[in-house]
């Protein structure tokens, strides 16, 4: 099932926030091309974006790809992830989810499992968390609506990132 591009863009928007804002400004920009550049392709994009929701086994409204979900009192989404480096990026799409459901009116607990580590991490949504988000979105808006990608620093994910050959084919 094909997931559509906006939820999916917007949830990689709010992921890469929290690991490069580089990578943000180049994802957002590159996505909305008509992909002539030679740069980056964006098909190696879309398929960098989207690679983690193709097997996923639960769609909600037809629009959220998650790993499994359960379903009580209070809808609970589940994803599964190897390592908790990216935690925080973890935390804040589902965040995002969540806030996304709950503009539906759909009520949702969302949870990060890290089975390797033996580590569950719960993802409530609160007015505060709602609060939160949306300023996230607004500083998403912000960063994205900038002629130019913020200065570009090297980080340890650089090299497996899709943006390498543009951000450092100088060095
Ligand atoms: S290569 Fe590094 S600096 Fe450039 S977009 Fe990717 S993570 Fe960010």
């Amino acid at each position: 099932m094909m997931l559509p591009q906006k939820i999916l863009i917007r949830g990689t928007q709010i992921n890469y926030y929290f690991i490069c804002k580089t990578k943000l400004w180049l994802f957002s920009h590159f996505i909305h091309m008509e992909s002539t550049s030679d740069l980056v392709s964006l098909g190696k994009l879309l398929h960098e974006a989207s690679y983690s929701k193709e097997n996923k086994e639960e769609i909600i409204n037809n629009e959220i790809a998650i790993d499994f979900i359960r379903k009580g009192d209070v809808l609970e989404l589940h994803e599964v992830k190897k390592s908790n480096k990216m935690e925080k990026a973890h935390y804040y799409q589902m965040l995002y989810y969540l806030y996304y459901l709950d503009k539906r009116g759909i009520k949702a607990k969302g949870f990060i499992d890290y089975p390797k580590l033996r580590k569950r991490k719960e993802v409530v949504f609160t007015d505060k968390e709602k609060e939160e988000i949306e300023k996230i979105m607004m500083d998403v808006e912000s960063i994205v609506s900038k002629s130019k990608p913020p200065k570009i620093e090297r980080k340890s994910i650089c090299k497996k990132c899709a943006y390498y050959d543009f951000c450092f084919s100088g060095d």
